[in-house]
């Protein structure tokens, strides 16, 4: 879905040549290419192609940036969920908080890992869980809350924290997109027992396919996510399960990392920094050009919290009016958005077993009905950023209601 148009062949969107694709990577892989060239040829002639040796460099290299006492590298954002969960305790039957607006995989992951969720509506300024909402939403079953960090900023951590300590529920953050953002000086996903990272090619830090990781200070729920991703094997006698020996020890999934996206995402980990920067930049210059604009009800809007937090634009997002028309008309002339996200999980179908109704989370509900992604990457030039803009004004413009 999102994923797949993400990745629209910028050379087709228009005739005009002055095409705006929802993302690219054309440009800055060129100039990364002679980087990554070296690393895919360490690749071959160590001829481990996964959970090999550059696996291993990029998990410690990704420690170190992160401030993390572990990093577990997995197949997907997604596998990273479920492995996480399984790896913090969930048991079958255990409720998970999860908030109503975010991608699918935050609460499949649950059901996956064998735990239910239990929705909560959003805070509408950060898109992040709502504290008081979570609270509302435990239940004797809750044993877990997973606040999920969207766009530019963090959800309420503290708040989180808070409910929390007080239901006994471990934190597991769903960080996919948070990579660079701390909260008080600690990395995302590092609030807890542990958080993840998303490595999908339009994610900030992308590799050339799908690749992901677990993050955790925890030195039993990286044990474990790290035996989880390779059948369930420790390979040696277990310090955490007094008895167990057995080499394969935990029913596991294949959920390996491949040595020649380590290899990418080893070349791409030295300009992070240059391409959060450039992304602030671009993002900068969407808010100057569209503030004001008729129709354009709100633009990222970054909440004063009592603590250092640092905002990185992993995406653009604005609410809007007309939202599927102004998609529409920006699509007819090149210019490639997304809808992130388009139904709110409490009315997926995969999740109608729940029982839950339209109305139940009016802000996770508002959100899916307005928002709209622009293109924002290290590629995109400020000349598109105009072109952008300028066809949102001329859409509003045109269309006065
Ligand atoms: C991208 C993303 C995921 C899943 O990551 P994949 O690597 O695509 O499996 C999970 N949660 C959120 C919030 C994401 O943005």
């Amino acid at each position: 879905m999102e994923h797949a148009a993400a990745l629209a062949d910028p050379g087709t969107a228009d005739h005009s040549g002055r095409a705006v694709p929802f993302f690219s990577q054309a440009s800055s892989f060129a100039e990364l290419w002679p980087a990554i060239a070296t690393n895919v040829t360490t690749v071959l002639h160590r001829g481990k192609f996964s959970h090999g040796p550059l696996v291993a460099e990029l998990e410690r290299a990704l420690a170190e940036r992160l401030g993390a006492a572990h990093v577990v590298g997995v197949n997907s954002g997604t596998d990273a969920l479920v492995l996480l969960l399984r790896a913090a305790g969930l048991e079958p039957g255990d409720e998970v908080v999860v908030p109503a607006f975010s991608f699918v995989a935050s609460a499949s992951s649950v059901v996956l890992a064998g735990g239910r969720p239990a929705f909560a509506d959003i805070d509408p300024l950060t898109y992040g869980l709502d504290p008081g909402a979570a609270a509302a939403a435990v239940t004797p079953a809750t044993r877990m809350v997973m606040p999920v960090h969207l766009f530019c900023q963090l959800a309420d951590l503290a708040g989180i924290a808070e409910v929390a300590q007080r239901h006994a529920l471990t934190v597991v953050e769903d960080s996919a997109e948070a990579i660079g953002m701390r909260w008080d000086g600690v990395h995302a996903g590092l609030h807890g027992a542990g958080g993840v990272l998303s490595f999908f090619p339009t994610k900030t830090l992308g590799a050339l396919g799908d690749a992901g990781a677990v993050i955790t200070n925890d030195d039993r729920v990286a044990e474990t996510a790290a035996a989880l991703r390779h059948h369930g094997r420790f390979g040696r006698t277990l310090d955490h399960f007094p008895g167990i020996s057995n080499e394969t020890a935990l029913p596991g999934v294949n959920s390996k990392m491949d040595d020649l996206q380590a290899a990418v995402l080893l070349a791409k980990l030295g300009r992070l920094d240059a391409d959060i920067a450039r992304r602030a930049e671009l993002a900068a210059a969407y808010t100057e050009r569209l503030r004001g604009c008729p129709g354009v009800r709100r633009l990222p809007t970054a909440v004063e919290r009592e603590v250092d937090t640092d905002p990185v634009f992993y995406v653009y997002l604005v609410e809007v009016e007309h939202r599927d028309a102004l998609v529409e008309y920006l699509a007819a002339h090149g210019v490639g958005t997304e809808t992130y996200y388009p139904v709110p999980l409490h009315l997926q179908p995969c999740f109608a077993d729940l029982g839950h109704r339209r109305g139940e989370f009016p802000h996770a509900e508002a959100a899916c009905a307005r928002a709209v992604a622009l293109p924002l990457y290290p590629d995109l030039l400020e000349s598109q950023v105009d072109r952008v803009c300028a066809l949102v004004r001329a859409f509003y413009g045109g269309a006065a209601s």
